[in-house]
């Protein structure tokens, strides 16, 4: 039987999705966590009157209105959410985005519960911090679709029986652009994603390829996978969600429609699976394209690697220039291909450190921050 459900990051693309799939599997939902006290919070809160819900942060006038509205049950401020995800057995979906992500990832799985993982920065930039919270009993379901794919590719096989990890990428709306072209790209273009419906940084970093690259990172540290032993593929279709070849030349592929309620769904049934209001999937008809990723135009990949075999603080630093460089190339502030030159400068210029604690990670996230939004502000 699954746990009930704790969703952090409600109004969000993962978690309204995540409401909607638990609604589906008749399952409780325990505890719902949100950036702001928004009044679209406020409603999804009142459609769950048991569930405790806690608001990472908002003005003193924003959250008093907010718990007029909802009730007692509120907490707020960062500390909060993290209480929440240790919730005693339950199972955390974390669709997060940012540090206050990492804290509730680690808070969950030291508290021995099931993490379903959407949010990235947990295993990018605190990959060594959230595997030695494993070590306390809890678990971890990936909720990306690749990382859910790999996971269900990978059941019932000995790792050592693993040649290479073949992660699929949609290439975004820009596949095919030479560098000169992608100079030229606007935030409304960049914004159009061809087949995924996302929040705002992730559809911008899949117009990069910068998601693919935190999914690399993602992957080693979910599997224990050598990068040596990671590949990625151009898949434009978003069927094939990626692939596991095995030592005998035989490979696994997982296919299904581009719907995040499958991979979401799975990660609070697994092992067990249930009916899904997912739409029956057809093979006749479908040609699936592979190719190579055009690795001159699109950077990310390679500084991806780089980051990920330098380890310690390294991804860190590459999530977090990437962030500040996204919310700039936004604003109009950074051209596109200005976001993987910030980040590859950003990690050149931050002093690489160990990650043991939660405060490393913060440190370096904090260091990088700073330095990004100075090249992007060309002080240095
Ligand atoms: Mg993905």
């Amino acid at each position: 039987m699954s746990r009930p459900v704790v969703v952090l990051g409600a109004t969000g693309s993962i978690g309204t999705q995540t409401l909607e799939v638990a609604e589906n599997l008749g399952l409780e939902v325990v505890g719902l966590a949100a950036r702001r006290p928004t009044d679209e919070f406020a409603a999804t809160a009142k459609l769950f009157p048991d569930a405790q819900i806690a608001v990472a942060g908002g003005s003193t006038g924003d959250r008093d209105h907010f718990k007029a509205t909802v009730g007692d049950r509120c907490s707020f401020g960062t500390e909060a959410v993290v209480q929440l995800s240790a919730t005693p057995d339950v199972t955390v979906v974390n669709g997060i985005v940012g540090a206050a992500g990492l804290m509730s990832s680690v808070a969950c799985l030291e508290a021995g519960n099931r993490l379903a993982l959407a949010n990235k920065e947990s295993l990018v930039a605190g990959g060594p911090v959230v595997k030695s919270a494993l070590a306390s009993g809890g678990e971890i379901i990936p909720v990306d679709s690749e990382h859910s794919a790999l996971y269900q590719c990978l059941l019932g096989e000995p790792m050592d029986s693993v040649e290479r990890l073949i992660l699929t990428a949609s290439g975004g709306p820009f596949r095919g652009k030479t560098a000169d072209e992608l100079a030229e790209v606007t935030p409304e273009e960049a914004l159009n994603h061809p087949t995924w419906d996302m929040g705002r940084r992730i559809t911008i970093d899949s117009a990069t390829m910068f998601n693919k690259g935190l999914e690399i990172i993602e992957a080693h540290f979910l599997f224990d996978m050598p990068y040596d032993r990671i590949e990625v593929v151009i898949h434009p279709q978003s069927i094939v969600h990626s692939l596991v070849e095995y030592v005998d030349g035989s490979l696994k592929a997982h296919v299904g429609h581009p719907d995040m309620r499958i991979p979401i769904q799975y990660a609070l049934t697994a092992p067990g699976r249930q009916p899904s209001p997912a739409k029956p999937f057809s093979l006749a008809g479908l040609s699936l394209e592979f190719e190579d990723a055009d690795r001159e135009a699109f950077r990310a990949i390679d500084i991806a690697f780089e980051a990920g075999r330098a380890g310690g603080s390294a991804p860190a630093v590459l999530n977090a220039a990437d962030e500040v460089a996204v919310e700039a190339f936004l604003q109009g502030r950074l051209g596109f291909t200005g976001i993987a030159r910030v980040v590859a400068e950003t990690i050149d210029l931050v002093e690489w450190r160990e990650l043991v604690t939660v405060e490393d990670v913060v440190t370096a996230d904090s260091e990088a921050r700073g330095v990004a939004a100075s090249l992007i502000s060309g002080a240095c």
